[in-house]
């Protein structure tokens, strides 16, 4: 059936063991994060299988599903205070920066007789989530407080939001901090986690301190990539996943509508740059499935011409491929366009 996703597992498996490899001989452990594939049983499973220490994701819902297996799971997203029970059942470890959030995991954590362990986000400078540094004394004495929650480390989150690439002076701050932990309040660190994807390249460049005891890595296992400068990385697969969908219909048409123009099926007004005749082709999926903008035709003299809910519509003239009526099209994904298919229920996910 198609659209599918498909999924080469061997291309996966050795990602993960080339990171891990990578990652042992720094002594850092990786959580290896799923949300990027929601959590898909069978990349799940090959990630235990080879040996990753946590498994993280952002949503309760995709380790819900992850709730038989026999390691610890980390809720990626700061935990709600609606869902504080779920949190406290479903996951081991919670990324967390509000002392309100932690009181409420407190609670829940006696209630469900469990034992949650926290790891406090310091904001470095990409203010996404984190305490600042200025209330750190002051939050620490408060969560040592709770019953039911146990401080097992520090962490950080760059680049996601302001796009600040992880250097050796933030990763030194943060370590400074773990150290304040260890001494000043006599705890034992399990975690000292300097990011995700993007903080490969210090690791890569031998720059990381050696204090960094975990990273949690998503789109490097997915997609090969370091997330910050977005570069593959020698020796990982960027083509673990690739997008197949059907030709269903192809003609030579105008490459410019003809009538009055209004806005299109998103509200929005469109240019058309007239070339004369092509050839082109319509795809069965659409951006019911994945954002069109991101997607690249795997077939490099393929242009992508537009889109609508279901219908993706594709320039095949310079092709030198002869494409006919229920032939497959491939296209390369990146962290956005694998999101949406992995989420999508109108693709089947199809393994090699
Ligand atoms: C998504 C996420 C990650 C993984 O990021 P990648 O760039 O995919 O490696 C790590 N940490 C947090 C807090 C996240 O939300």
């Amino acid at each position: 059936m198609y659209p599918r996703l498909l999924i080469n597992t061997e291309k996966f498996r050795s990602n993960v063991l080339w990171l891990k490899d990578l990652c042992e001989s720094r002594g850092i452990k990786i959580a290896a994060v799923t949300k990027v594939f929601c959590a898909d049983e069978v990349l799940v499973k090959i990630l235990v299988d080879s040996g990753v220490s946590y498994l993280a994701d952002s949503r309760i819902g995709n380790l819900k599903k992850l709730a038989d297996l026999d390691i610890e799971k980390i809720l990626l997203r700061l935990p709600s205070i609606s869902q504080a029970r779920d949190v406290v059942k479903y996951s081991d470890i919670s990324l967390n920066s509000e002392l309100a959030t932690m009181r409420a995991l407190s609670l829940a954590a006696k209630e469900e007789g469990r034992v949650h362990k926290v790891v406090l986000m310091l904001e470095l400078g990409d203010l996404r989530e984190g305490i600042l540094l200025e209330n750190f004394d002051y939050t620490v004495s408060e969560i040592l407080k709770l019953d039911g929650i146990a401080l097992v480390g520090v962490g950080v989150n760059l680049t996601c939001y302001g796009t600040i690439i992880p250097s050796e002076e933030k990763m030194e701050l943060l370590s400074s901090f773990a150290s304040r932990l260890e001494e000043e309040y006599a705890l034992d660190l399990e975690i000292i986690s300097g990011g995700n994807s993007s903080s490969l390249n210090l690791l890569l460049d031998d720059k990381m301190p050696e204090k960094i005891n975990n990273l949690r890595f998503g789109e490097s296992i997915a997609l090969g990539k370091e997330t910050a400068t977005c570069k593959l990385v020698d020796g990982l697969f960027p083509d673990v996943f690739t997008l197949e969908a059907e030709i269903i219909e192809k003609k030579v048409k105008p490459s410019v509508p003809d009538g009055e123009r209004g806005r299109d099926a998103f509200g929005n007004e469109q240019d058309f740059e007239d070339r004369g005749d092509i050839l082109r082709v319509i795809l069965s999926v659409g951006r019911q499935d994945v954002n069109i903008d991101s997607l690249v035709p795997s077939d490099k003299n393929a242009k992508i011409l537009g889109a609508s809910s279901d219908h993706l519509i594709v320039d095949i003239s310079d092709c030198e491929a002869g494409y006919e009526i229920g032939d497959i099209m491939s296209f390369d994904l990146n962290y956005e366009t694998l999101l949406g298919l992995a989420t999508s229920p109108y693709v089947e996910k199809y393994y090699i």
